[in-house]
């Protein structure tokens, strides 16, 4: 059986100005070049199934926490033809508010979730701010509602959830932060979120500053190549060059939807 190919779209929704020094664990304050970040979704998009991948942040969270929301993300969807009522799959790389937020665009989905994501959301490291002040604790208030509502689907570890698409628990960055691995007409693409936040983590070593486990944020860059048919196959979860290496999907989504499974253009 051959396994089908997807197309993979990249969908911007917001963005941050930030100097280097902000983006590094073992920053040097002379780093002050700029290096914002830009907020993404993913869909993945099959001959019979969508999933979308991640959630998003809406406008009363960018106003909240001072990022700029450029399209809404039902708005980014539907640009690609996706109605946002009718996602059945979303996949949840981790509970982080940019990643797990819009809370009711989804009515329809069943969540895809790592056991360790949700007792890492609910448990004692929630009590200390350092760990917990990239959640909401309403985004997860509304998950565990979800759960009792029969719409979240755990997963330990590495799951296939259709022909061509496998989830991978890495950790590191929050305990059960899973990346997505796709097969498209180019090879396996894998969307790592927040697993590598710009191209420079994964390829320095260098780590983000908001952190659960260095070893294993890490060894998750060396997860994300052996996953990926090459390194040029791993997409970061924040960076700009995302959406500067990808060709758009229309001339009028330039600069704000890419497309993944296409080679890279620059
Ligand atoms: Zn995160
Ligand atoms: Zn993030």
């Amino acid at each position: 059986m051959t396994v089908p190919v997807y197309e993979i779209y990249a969908i911007k929704y917001a963005e941050l100005q930030r100097k280097a020094f902000g983006n590094f664990v073992d920053s040097d304050v002379h780093e002050t070049s700029d290096m914002p970040l830009d907020y993404f979704v993913w869909a993945i998009v099959g001959d019979e199934r969508v999933f979308v991948v991640d959630t998003g942040f809406d406008g009363e969270m960018a106003k909240k926490r001072g990022r700029t929301l450029v399209h809404p993300v039902d708005e980014g969807l539907e640009a690609i033809g996706i109605g946002h009522r009718d996602v059945r799959d979303v996949i949840i790389t981790h509970m982080h508010y940019d990643h797990c937020g819009n809370a009711a665009l989804f009515p329809n989905a069943i969540f895809h979730l790592q056991d360790a994501e949700m007792e890492y959301a609910t448990g004692r490291s929630m009590c200390h701010h350092h760990l917990n002040h990239a959640f909401e604790a309403d985004d997860v208030a509304r998950m565990v509602k979800r759960v009792f509502a029969g719409q979240v689907q755990f997963h330990d570890g590495t799951e296939e959830l259709a022909p061509g698409i496998t989830v991978h628990r890495l950790g590191g960055h929050t305990k059960g932060l899973q990346c997505v691995r796709v097969m498209t007409r180019r090879g396996y693409v894998v969307l790592a979120s927040d697993a590598s936040h710009f191209y420079a983590h994964m390829e320095t070593g260098r780590a983000f500053p908001v952190l659960y486990n260095l070893a294993e944020l890490i060894e998750g860059y060396a997860t994300l190549y052996r996953l990926a048919s090459s390194k040029a196959h791993v997409i970061p979860g924040h960076d700009p060059l995302v959406l500067a290496r990808y060709p758009a999907a229309s001339e009028r989504t330039s600069g704000w939807i890419a497309r993944l499974d296409l080679d890279p253009i620059t």
